[in-house]
């Protein structure tokens, strides 16, 4: 699907300094060539290209979430957006955003069963296109499995890459809601991160911030097919007894639909337990202290898995590290904003697109 990006490829150096340039708006050219590993020569020859290509200019940064305004180099067409789509089989989601990340618009579309998130797309596409919004980059997040889910995902990346004239670069919720998290955290981003994603099932990814302006390396966790009980049901992906049969949100709702008060607290009791489980499994395998716990509001959160945030602290690292979990502030918003981010990562060359591109990095 990620295919024909922009004809005039940038070279990595190019796409790194433009990456600095939409995530800290106002950014001089000075601290371009320290952070890019750059000479200000070079730096000064790629600011000039991208502003001959109206991708770049001098102005005030309007960016609140760094909380300060600067004069500088920022990224901010008025007239160009990032899309962003996320699909999952309860959501559809849309975010039209800026460069830097910084949503325009949204729109959030409760799915049934009965839905056709095909003609939705199409329409939000049709009506982008009758609104004259050029979108330059576009991002689609699926669920990873079924592999039906998969496949539809496919299907609906080339209703929009056809309505919309541009490619379209897939890839997993998971991984989405990692890469606006790893945006959204910038000025005090934790070093490595285990992102935990709960759409309808429960995904998530294993993040390295990278340097230099480089995009995060983004590896899957599939958190919800983490083993917990080896005689249980079979599960969806071919094994027995996956976290998700008894916590995944959508299985979750599904279950407690009709049962009394006391029998609604003890399947979220299992939710609860199983999660803890399984995350103590990934903490321990991966080493990794950081948790963000991504993709529900904190009120749905603490219905589904009640005390989870407060017993993720009490966990340990091998390395004896305490675990810090912490709640996105993104809320449902992550996968579609971060679709946008990684598709504005990729466009224009095919780096950025290989971390995130999953028919690539295996069963995801
Ligand atoms: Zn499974």
């Amino acid at each position: 699907m990620s295919t024909d990006f922009e004809p005039e490829a940038r070279t990595p150096a190019t796409r790194r300094i433009f990456r600095l340039i939409r995530q800290r708006p106002g950014i001089s050219r000075v601290e371009l060539a320290q952070q890019a590993q750059l000479s200000t020569g070079t730096v000064t020859q790629i600011v000039k290209r991208l502003r001959d290509e109206g991708l770049a200019r001098e102005g005030m940064s309007q960016s609140a979430g760094l909380g300060r305004h600067r004069v500088g180099l920022i990224a901010e067409s008025e007239s160009m957006r990032l899309l962003g789509v996320s699909v999952r089989s309860d959501l559809l989601r849309f975010i039209l955003s800026n460069w830097s990340g910084t949503a325009i618009q949204e729109r959030s579309i409760a799915l049934s069963p009965d839905s056709d998130p095909g003609a939705v797309i199409e329409r939000f596409a049709r009506s982008l296109g009758e609104a004259h919004i050029v979108v330059k980059a576009i991002g689609l997040a699926t669920p990873s499995f079924p592999v039906a889910a998969r496949e539809a995902g496919d299907g609906y990346a080339q209703i929009l890459g056809k309505l919309l004239g541009q490619p379209v670069l897939v890839l997993n919720n998971g991984a989405a809601a990692a890469m606006a998290e790893e945006w959204h955290w910038l000025d005090h981003p934790p070093t490595r991160f285990l992102l935990v994603y709960f759409g309808a099932g429960i995904g998530g990814a294993l993040v390295h911030p990278r340097v230099g302006g480089r995009p995060p390396g983004l590896h899957p966790v599939e958190i919800g097919h983490i083993g917990i009980a080896p005689e249980g049901e079979r599960c969806r992906c071919g094994n027995r007894g996956c976290v998700e049969l008894v916590a995944a949100p959508a299985m979750l709702a599904r279950r407690v639909n009709g049962q009394d008060g006391s029998e609604q607290e003890r399947l979220r009791g299992i939710a609860e337990e199983a999660m803890i489980y399984a995350l103590t499994s990934a903490i321990n395998v991966l080493d990794v202290a950081d948790v963000i716990l991504a993709g529900l509001p904190l009120p749905l959160l603490e219905r589904f898995y009640g005390d989870l945030t407060r017993r993720l602290g009490q966990l340990q690292t091998p390395d004896g590290m305490w675990v810090r979990p912490r709640l996105s502030e993104l809320g449902d918003m992550s996968a579609a904003l971060g679709a946008a981010l990684a598709a504005a990562d990729a466009w224009g060359g095919s780096v950025g697109q290989k971390v995130v591109d999953r028919n690539k990095e295996g069963a995801q």
